[in-house]
């Protein structure tokens, strides 16, 4: 049996109510909404960050092969132009000038065949640019959202972290002096239930809400005023009500 100043066993509950606030401060830390969505954005962040490196790298060597058809093009047009020059002036053998011709005819073909390459390259280009923008436009999107979340976030912390501080403050100040006894059944039953201590009050345990029997209660109140009662259905340390005169 343990024996308890009933005004120190009064102040148990002010140590259950702060520490049941204290509980209610951590959860909410912890699940906290803004909290998952920094997290959330910050993955999305990083997932975008990579597709635009990738896309990036596809629009540059998409560039490379736009030039790389530019300059087969070219190369076939400057051909052209020189059999051209050599047919208007007319020199060597008409067998010679034949040549030309066909090979003229033939450089047209190619030079056809590469300008469509070199456009199917650019259309790859401008299909690959047009996604990149959009991503790069999605990711300044998502970072602009995760700073004011992070900044709300932060503020929700700062907030709770103090609201944590005086909680811890008033209950050291409540539990100065509580009788060791009592605190370690008290902390054991928290572990175990949630919360350790809890009031009789209209007939049943405040902390289970469950009715004791009115034979129940009026042999618990019998019992000497400073012996630490339980309730007989959770354990919990019960807690008679403060007389009125009291
Ligand atoms: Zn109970």
């Amino acid at each position: 049996m343990v024996t308890v100043d009933p005004a120190d066993q009064r102040r148990l509950l002010e140590v259950q109510a702060l520490d049941t606030r204290l509980d209610q401060v951590a959860h909410t830390r912890e699940t906290l909404p803004e909290a998952a969505r920094a997290a959330e954005l910050q993955s999305l962040v990083g997932t975008l960050r990579d597709d635009v490196v990738l896309l990036q790298t596809k629009v540059s060597d998409l560039d490379r092969e736009v030039t790389r058809a530019e300059n087969d093009v070219q190369a076939v047009r400057a051909r052209a132009e020189r059999d051209r020059a050599r047919l208007e002036s007319g020199q060597g053998s008409s067998k010679d000038l034949m040549g030309i011709q066909h090979e003229l005819e033939s450089l047209a073909r190619r030079q056809s065949d590469l300008e469509d390459v070199e456009l199917e390259v650019m259309e790859r280009r401008e299909e690959q640019a047009a996604l990149l923008a959009g991503v790069e436009q999605r990711l300044a999107a998502a970072r602009t959202e995760l700073e004011t979340v992070t900044a709300a976030r932060d503020a929700r912390f700062a907030e709770l972290d103090s609201q944590r501080t005086a909680l811890e403050d008033d209950r050291k100040a409540a539990a100065t002096g509580l009788a060791e006894p009592m605190m370690k059944v008290y902390e054991r039953l928290r572990g175990r239930l949630g919360s350790g201590a809890a009031l009789l009050e209209a007939g049943r345990c405040e902390g289970c809400r469950m009715p004791i029997s009115p034979t129940e209660v009026h042999a618990l109140l019998a019992r000497p005023a400073d012996e630490m009662l339980r309730c007989p259905e959770c354990e919990r340390i019960l807690v008679r009500p403060a007389k009125p005169d009291a």
